[in-house]
């Protein structure tokens, strides 16, 4: 038998390995292997009979590790479901499972030696000591005068490890190894809440997950549940108390959020709520350090943490006894991961509760298509909170036809309408706060030559330059290519090159002159990049020292400020110009997510959508907050051409450096896809990405589509193991794909 295995350290190293007979060695087992004169340890990705490459005879493991493997039978099960699924190697899935902080040995627990005195010397004892071995003497002095008689060795300074174990054989003190935690957030302050009674709408959902939290005999594994609820209609009390009755009955509860940077409002109500359970919550940020990471992937597999926070890659939290998983907005496109391995986090989530068998939520104001419809199928339950949790009426939404404001301002490019701007007077005036956003897609400011319309782009992607004010720079947002702003027009040399579109710091600067007297802040990815800056400036606007927050995307999720009463969308419709099936639905999504930051206290709402095509469906739905409509309309759409959730759609992409190399391998594939295509499977032709180049790398696409998904995958998996590609061509599989650039 074969081990390939994963060789710890950041060069990603995989060699075959013959496992010794007498060896027991399963996937997920950690070993040390030779590699080259030295010996390392490693992981093992996969067991097979066969080697990968048999021009050589594999050396044998030296030994194995941990004798259990790292992996639960669980996650191991997930991870061959999702290898097979997804068209990725198990070898890949498992690098997700368990991170590299994980697998690497140099993170392994922190321990500190303490030494403790066991006997008090006799003066005599001490006086000989003194003279004789002066380091032995001071240790036990130092000991005997500590409290409790015991200090971690490192008290006593280097080079005293000799004496330690001289004292040790002579009984004089015992040394015992202390594991540390590397608590990544000691010292955070949080205000403990007590639950809020249910309303009625609250309660029929909470009965109905907590009743599904023990499975009985009769039904093991109840179905995932879909709580559709309008934006403040109180999900997150709802989550907290089944979370609550999940731990009541001993088991552990993960939540997956979005981006944990993104959230801060949401992870610090779970922290809040259960911050009496000292040390049980686990925030499993992007940027804990190795040794943090490690330490609280230990913490969550021994269950010492019973609930677990993080965003998409937590799916693979290694919770035993695992009661409860709540996937907070999980329409949000960032639960794809967009590279190998290509899982959604949701749909993955979904499985794990089948396997596990474990209750899941699935909660959002606007579910993904593809939940609804199993909701329609009944592979879903639906629970509904169709109204606020407290009372409070949905904000009015207001529609402005910018092609008419436009015409007012002169054809300038206009970002305030007349309506907007008054409306911001009145809330300033009032001492009501506003939120105003900015949809960031295609809308950055770029440079464009008036006379022959020549733009700015990157030489290594086919996208604009986008101008940053603050350091007078343009930035390609694909590959961060950086270059000067140039005086004129390189292409035809005339003075007139000029800015085009607006950016979140051109609204402020416009704001600036329209309301002097108000306080402005701005959250987009320039302004964060300090360490803090999202909560220090959320911070700000909750304690009201701003008055008007202007952001992009980073501030549409799960912000809950009471005194906010007016939301302004400057440009609404930008997402529908994309080429994406999904374009209506992502629109449709971000006005209802950004609207309800409006009206969430006392005070009554009220929010402008700003756009250039006021009649399209997805604008008007979202007017009047109609989910059920415009899942009506949108899934006649996603039938009639046969678009998930009417089926899968996968994208196969060639890229290369040369792109007739990357075309040319890409019409080869398609050619082979072709002979003996599975039936149901319909196959799309070779075209180029809507970002042709990236990167330097010319990129071409085929979107294939098919009822069931496995055959999809196999068939593209066997045709790729048929196809020698050549060396400077990637061809990436993209099941269920998102992103379609
Ligand atoms: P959602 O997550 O659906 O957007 P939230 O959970 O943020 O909604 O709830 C909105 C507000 O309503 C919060 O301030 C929350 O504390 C409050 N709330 C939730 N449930 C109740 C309830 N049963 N009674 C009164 N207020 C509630
Ligand atoms: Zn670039």
């Amino acid at each position: 038998m074969i081990a390939r295995v994963l060789i710890d350290g950041p060069s990603e190293l995989v060699f075959d390995y013959a496992i010794p007979s007498e060896m027991h060695i399963s996937e997920g087992c950690r070993v040390r292997v030779p590699i080259r004169q030295k010996t390392s340890s490693g992981t093992v990705l996969a067991v097979s009979s066969h080697q990968e490459n048999d021009s050589f005879v594999p050396r044998p493991i030296h030994s194995l590790i941990d004798p259990e493997p790292l992996i639960t039978p669980n996650l191991l099960k997930l991870a061959r479901w999702i290898s097979d699924y997804y068209g990725s190697s198990i070898e890949s899935v498992i690098r997700s499972i368990l991170p590299e902080a994980v697998r690497s040995e140099d993170n392994s627990a922190k321990t500190r030696r303490i030494a403790t005195a066991l006997l008090q010397p006799d003066p005599s004892d001490m006086a000989k000591l003194a003279k004789r071995a002066p380091k032995q003497h001071i240790i036990l002095t130092m000991l005997l005068a500590a409290e409790n008689r015991c200090l971690p060795t490192t008290e006593f300074g280097d080079g005293t490890a000799a004496a330690l174990k001289i004292l040790e054989s002579k009984g004089f003190l015992s040394i015992t190894n202390e594991d540390v935690r590397r608590d990544p957030e000691a010292n955070e302050e949080i205000v403990p809440t007590l639950p809020i009674p249910l309303n009625p709408e609250q309660q029929v959902a909470f009965d109905a997950i907590s009743s599904s939290l023990l499975p009985s005999h009769s039904a093991p594994g109840t179905s995932p549940f879909l709580l559709l609820g309008v934006t403040g209609s109180g999900k997150t009390e709802v989550y907290l108390q089944s979370a609550q009755a999940a731990l009541d009955l001993g088991k552990t509860v993960l939540v997956l959020v979005p981006e944990i940077a993104l959230t801060p409002q949401t992870v610090r109500r779970f922290k809040a709520r259960f911050s009496h359970l000292t040390d049980q919550v686990a925030v499993l940020h992007s940027n804990l350090s190795q040794g943090e990471r490690f330490d609280e992937w230990h913490r969550i597999r021994k269950g010492t943490a019973r609930i677990v926070i993080g965003a998409r890659s937590a799916v693979f939290a290694p919770l035993p006894q695992l009661g409860l998983i709540i996937v907070d907005e999980e329409h949000e496109s960032t639960y794809k991961q967009e590279n190998v391995p290509r899982y959604h986090a949701r749909d993955i989530a979904v499985l794990r509760a089948s396997i596990e068998p474990c209750a899941i939520v699935l909660g959002s104001a606007t579910p993904s298509l593809e939940s609804w419809q199993n909701t329609v199928a009944g592979k879903y339950q639906l629970l509904r909170l169709d109204k606020r949790a407290d009372s409070q009426a949905m904000p009015l939404v207001r529609v402005i036809d910018m092609r008419i404001e436009k015409q007012k301002q002169k054809g300038q490019v206009a970002i305030l309408s007349d309506r907007l701007r008054t409306a911001l007077e009145q809330r300033i005036q009032k001492g009501e706060q506003s939120i105003l956003f900015l949809n960031r897609r295609g809308f950055a400011r770029s440079l464009q030559c008036h006379s022959c319309g020549y733009t700015c782009e990157c030489p290594h992607c086919a996208v604009a330059l986008t101008y940053h004010r603050s350091d007078e720079r343009l930035i390609c947002h694909v590959c961060g290519y950086q270059s000067i702003v140039p005086r004129s027009c390189p292409e035809c040399d005339q003075a007139g090159i000029a800015l085009q579109g607006f950016g979140t710091q051109k609204v402020e600067e416009v704001l600036q002159k329209v309301l002097p007297d108000a306080r402005f802040a701005r959250i987009d990815a320039d302004a964060m990049r300090r360490k803090n800056a999202l909560r220090d400036i959320l911070n700000k606007f909750k304690s009201h020292k701003i008055d008007v927050l202007i952001g992009t995307q980073m501030i549409a999720k799960g912000l809950h400020f009471p005194n906010v009463t007016l939301v302004g969308i400057l440009n609404a419709d930008i997402g529908l110009h994309v080429p994406d099936f999904r374009a209506g639905e992502r629109t449709f999504q971000l006005i209802t997510q950004v609207a309800g930051r409006a009206g969430r206290g006392e005070l009554e709402g009220e929010v402008i959508v700003q756009t250039f095509t006021p009649h399209s469906p997805s604008i008007q739905f979202a007017r009047k907050h109609d989910f059920d409509g415009f899942a009506e309309q949108e899934m006649e759409m996603r039938r009639q051409f046969r678009f998930p959730p009417y089926g899968h759609c996968a994208v196969l992409t060639a890229r290369s450096t040369h792109e007739r190399r990357a075309e040319f391998t890409l019409q080869t594939l398609f050619t082979r896809l072709k002979e003996n295509l599975p039936q149901g499977i319909t196959l799309g032709e070779v075209l180029p990405s809507p970002l042709i180049k990236s990167h330097d790398q010319f990129r071409f696409q085929i979107t294939l589509r098919s009822l069931k998904a496995r055959p999809l995958t196999n068939h593209v998996q066997s045709v790729l193991k048929k196809t020698t590609l050549p060396e400077d061509v990637t061809v990436v599989f993209d099941m269920d794909a998102y992103n379609f650039s």
